[in-house]
């Protein structure tokens, strides 16, 4: 059977619904962990969404965005208003393509190694700015992810806490898969005590300020394991289809 063709106004109209839905699911999740709602971003994962309905996403209120891929990103990045939105980089980063996107992104979210970080220091240094970023963590230790093993942090830290221009503002990660809400709960604790153990231990230029975890499966878990940011694609924008 022939799927039915949505109109513009159709998908605009199902993204704003689905907007409402998550702001409350997120609402009630913050209360339910006995924080402000307020404190936890909203970020609109875009890739594969066209510029116009990104900007259509951004006129509703929605004031993050991240990218997976630096060409899309670049393709996409003179059409975006991005006045009141930040960019943000949330796929793997591959170092040589760092000097294309410094300046252009808010945060890097992938961060995995120390390579990849002296390669950003290295060039946001050559820009005269500080580049914020968050540590990739591979929580499940799954082989085909990238991520630093949680074994691996505390050293990756302690050395990118030497570099000048790179500044690190927390932690990110994509969990397994689980079917169970016990099972999602269970890996974003261990997530959520990573990120308060490298926290006392204040270590230089090192903030754990956001904790970026939590995507359209699973952000209301994340959420309650004190999740600071969920990064939601399909939930918002539809399963992905452009
Ligand atoms: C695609 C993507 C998301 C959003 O995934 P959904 O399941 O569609 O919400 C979040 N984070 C990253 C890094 C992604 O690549």
């Amino acid at each position: 059977m022939m799927e039915k063709l949505l109109t513009d106004n159709d998908v605009k109209k199902k993204i704003e619904d689905n907007l409402k839905i998550i702001k409350e699911n997120v609402c009630n999740a913050a209360l339910k962990s006995g924080r402000n709602p307020n404190d936890i971003t909203l970020l609109a994962a875009t890739k594969t969404v066209p510029s116009s309905i990104i900007n259509y996403a951004i006129s509703l209120g929605i004031d993050n965005i991240g990218e997976n891929k630096v060409q899309e990103l670049l393709s996409k990045y003179d059409d975006l208003s991005l006045n009141n939105c930040n960019l943000h980089m949330i796929g793997h980063l591959q170092t040589n393509k760092v000097k294309k996107i410094i300046g252009k992104v808010k945060l890097i979210q992938s961060v995995d190694s120390i390579k990849l970080a002296s390669e950003i220091s290295k060039i946001s240094l050559q820009n005269n700015i500080i580049t914020e970023v968050l540590i990739e963590v591979n929580i499940g230790k799954e082989e085909k992810k990238s991520g630093v093993f949680p074994e691996n942090l505390l050293e990756l830290l302690e050395n990118i806490s030497e570099l000048k221009a790179i500044k690190v503002k927390g932690l990110m990660a994509i969990p397994p898969i689980y079917e169970e809400s016990s099972q999602k709960r269970k890996c974003f604790s261990k997530m959520n005590k990573l990120f308060i153990d490298i926290k006392e231990k204040k270590i230089d230029n090192i903030n754990m300020d956001i904790l970026s975890v939590g995507m359209s499966d699973d952000y209301v878990e994340a959420i309650l394991e004190g999740s600071t940011m969920v990064r939601i694609g399909s939930a918002l924008f539809g399963k992905r289809k452009w």
